[in-house]
Formats: C-alpha cells, structure tokens, sequence
C-alpha cells in the first residue's frame, strides 16, 4: 500500500474529531485498516442524543444512552482513543490543539464536533433556559424539571405555585415536541400521586414556536396530527409566536409575560465553533460548505461531516442534522481517506433518506417512512422500534427495553431522582 507524506511502512495517520454519530461511524470504517486512527473527544462516551429528552425527563438513567468510546473499539487494534478537547484546529500545520497545550498531528482529518445550541444573539438566555446536547444538560434540565415540583410544593403563595408549575417549551421541533410531551405525562401520570399539596396534574405545559405549525420539517398532515396529539396530552400550543425577552421570572412572547420557573431550550442549532477554524465558507449555522465528497474546499485532506457541515450538492438545501445523515458521512469520508491513500479517486457523498420519526408520548408518534405517513399507536411502536436498533451496546438495549416496558405498565418514571442539593425559591420575590 502506497502512503503519503510518511514512509512506506508508517501508515498514515488519521486524526477523528469527535465521538458522535459521525465521528464513531468514520472510526468503524477506519478499523483494522492500514491507518493509524487517533479519535480525540472531550467526553468518554459515545452518546445517542435521541434518547437525551427521557433523561432529562427521569424516564431513562445516563448510563442507559452512553457508552465509552474506547470500549466500543476494543477491537479496531489501529485505533488509539484520547479523552481531550480541541480548542484550535490549524490547517497549514496540519495540527490540533488542546487548551493543556497538547498537540496531534495528521496527514487526514475528519472534523465531527457537532453541534451545540444557538440563542441567535441572545446568549444571555442560557442560564435561564437551558438546551439538551449532554448528559450534563440531561441531568441539569432534570433538576430543574422535578425541583420545579419541590417548588410547588413548598409554596407560600399561588403565585410561585403556579409559575412552578408552569413549563415553557421553546421551540417545537422533535426535541421540544418530545420535551413537552414528556413533561405532560410526568406530570399527569408519574408524579400525580407523590405530593401532598399540590395536583401535578395542573401542571401547564406551554410549547412556544415562532413557525406556523408544530414539527415544521414534516409533511404539513404529519404536523397537523402531531398538534392534536399534543392538545390531547393537555399541552398548550401556541405557534407564530416569538420569544421577546427570557428571565428567571418567566417569558414574553409578542406583549403577553409567561411566570414560568422553568424554561426549555429547542429552538435553533449553530455548529461548534471549530468550523470557522477550517478556512472555508460557513452557513447561517456555521456550518462547513463542503465539496460533494465530503472535504473542505482547499483541503483535500480535511473531511467535515454531522452537524458541522452544510451539504447542499444532493437537495439544493443542506441536509438535516440528524443522525442518519451523520453515520452515512463518516462512513463516506472514511471510505475517501482510504481511497486517497490507495490513489484512487473519492466518491461524492449521496444520503439515503429512509424517513424521520418524532414520539410524543406514551402511544403517540409520528413517522414519514417515504412510503406511508402515518400517527398514533403504530408510529409509536415503529419509533420504540428503531430507537432500540440504533442504541448502541446489547446492555443499553436491554436495560432500556426493561425501562420502557416498567413505565408502560406501571405509569411510573423509574429515574426521579435530583442529584445533589436543590434549595427551592418558596417566597415571593423581596420577602426573606
Ligand atoms: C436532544 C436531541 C435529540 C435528537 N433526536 C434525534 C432523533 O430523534 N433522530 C435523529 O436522527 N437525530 C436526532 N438528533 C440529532 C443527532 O443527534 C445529530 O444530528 C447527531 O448527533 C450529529 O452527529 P455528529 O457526529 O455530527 O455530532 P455529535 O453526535 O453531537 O458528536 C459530536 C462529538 O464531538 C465531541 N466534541 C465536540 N466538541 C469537541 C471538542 N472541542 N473537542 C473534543 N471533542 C468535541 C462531543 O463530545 C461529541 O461526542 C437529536 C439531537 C439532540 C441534541
């Protein structure tokens, strides 16, 4: 086998930024290949962000959704995983840095940070509403989400009381509409009989949007059922509506204040930040415009893919940031670099879209499989279905399975528990 820039019988080296979707998937290509692969990311684990919401919402446990990189490669022997976050990425010097000063060398890169949450221009809202992209979001969304309830609870006036129990959704893609879906049946189902004072079945969940209609990229029947479903779960949907201001004290939406204590983040993506250290064209989202075989214009031997790159040569628009797009481009850019090594020329990336799915709760779902559009029980199933296909690890499978089939049966959120102290704002604003 020929190499590049490095000797005959050193293999080249190729360097994976990012344990995701993208970045596991180009590693899997590359395994047992004559490469020699470093896969750097800043958690230990691979995570499956479809299932994040049910974290947050204490129906899944975090070690059900994540696995440790290095574990699922035990076996590619030519894969070397390093837990380190890139904080500069320089492309003339073939070079990536860490903020310890650590540096890694490559002859290939593949770029797959993803993506984290955009306020666009309001990043001061983040304290006050969260998004969900981690475990540590999960977890933290979680302990506002049932100290809210231990808020309540404790209440020394209605007014706190309700803005306890009031929950603001933004955003009404699949994770908002999950998200809402969610609160409603913790509210109504699981935690009904757990206080004394309060009817959590009064609970308000309010999911904002400032698009006409709920689950925006799907077909307009699909959106139109999903809206039904979610008012028939009690939550109240309010579209074309745009968040003005966001404070600890609630939102206001075009005029009208919502007292709300807790407020969740879906609205808007942007990619990390690396992107713009690549040197090339970047979207609205700061994603990388990348040639039709993957790679960055100008450097052939720097591929970006996920969430990070904007891929318009198939549709005319960028393909969606989801998971299936994510694991078919690793799996191209890592067939390129090994067809770059062998001289041979790269192939353009083509997405095969087998559909989308979004669950709002318990029975309810809706799923465009290309060949039909359907809502309801069957979507449901279909949705449990794939998600249990796609988890990684025989364990997480199987622990999930058990979860799911515990909650349907017995009503209850097995995972309610708020880690740490949680200290609840029981009196009015001024008062001791
Ligand atoms: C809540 C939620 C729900 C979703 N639901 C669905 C769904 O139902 N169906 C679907 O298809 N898609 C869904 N998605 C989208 C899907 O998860 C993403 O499209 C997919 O994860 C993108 O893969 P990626 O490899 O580009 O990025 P990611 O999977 O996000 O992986 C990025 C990796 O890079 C690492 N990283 C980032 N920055 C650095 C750094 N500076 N240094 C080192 N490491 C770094 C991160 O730790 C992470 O492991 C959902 C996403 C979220 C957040």
């Amino acid at each position: 086998m020929e190499s590049t820039s490095t000797s005959k019988t050193v293999p080249p080296t190729v360097v994976i930024l990012g344990g995701g979707f993208g970045g596991l998937s180009a590693a899997k290509t590359l395994a047992n290949k004559p490469v020699s692969v470093t896969l750097l990311d800043r958690t230990n684990h691979h995570l499956f962000q479809p299932l994040l919401y049910q974290v947050a919402t204490a129906g899944l446990n975090p070690a059900d959704i994540a696995q440790p990189i290095r574990h699922i490669l035990r076996d590619a022997g030519n894969i070397t995983v390093v837990l380190a976050e890139v904080s500069s990425i320089d492309p003339s010097s073939k070079r990536l840095l860490t903020p310890q000063g650590r540096s890694f060398t490559y002859d290939y890169l593949i770029v797959a940070a993803g993506a984290r949450h955009s306020y666009f221009g309001h990043e001061q809202w983040e304290g006050n509403a969260p998004g969900l992209k981690t475990l540590e979001d999960a977890l933290e969304l979680r302990r506002r989400i049932l100290g809210a309830f231990e808020t309540a609870e404790m209440a020394e006036s209605e007014e706190i009381r309700r803005s306890a129990q009031t929950f603001v959704i933004v955003g009404a893609g699949p994770t908002g509409v999950e998200m809402a879906g969610a609160i409603a049946e913790l509210a109504r189902h699981a935690l009904a009989a757990d206080f004394r004072k309060i009817d959590a079945r009064k609970t308000q969940v309010i999911l904002l949007d400032a698009a006409p209609r709920v689950l925006p990229t799907f077909a307009e029947d699909l959106s139109a059922s999903a809206l039904k479903q979610l008012r028939h779960m009690g939550v109240d949907v309010r579209t074309n509506k745009t968040v003005k201001e966001l404070n600890a004290e609630g939102v206001t939406i075009d005029g009208e204040f919502i007292a709300s204590r807790t407020v969740v983040w879906a609205a808007g993506n942007a990619a990390s930040p690396l992107a713009r250290e690549l040197g090339a064209a970047t979207d609205r989202a700061g994603r990388v415009l990348v040639n039709a075989d993957l790679s960055v214009p100008n450097h052939p031997e720097i591929y970006a893919i996920g969430d990070m790159a904007s891929f318009t040569h198939q549709t005319g628009t960028a393909l969606p940031g989801v998971s299936p797009v994510a694991i078919q481009m690793g799996r191209r850019a890592g067939q390129n670099i090994l067809a770059q090594i062998d001289r041979r020329p790269t192939r353009p990336f083509k997405y095969f879209d087998k559909g989308s799915m979004a669950t709002i709760g318990r029975n309810r779902a809706v799923a465009d499989l290309k060949f039909a559009r359907f809502g309801g029980f069957l979507a449901w199933l279909g949705w449990l279905f794939v998600h249990l296909i796609f988890l990684i690890g025989f364990r997480n499978k199987a622990f999930v399975f058990l979860e799911w089939a515990w909650a349907y049966f017995t009503y209850s959120h097995g995972a309610r528990l708020i880690y740490g102290a949680f200290r609840p704002k029981v009196s009015p604003p001024g008062s001791a």
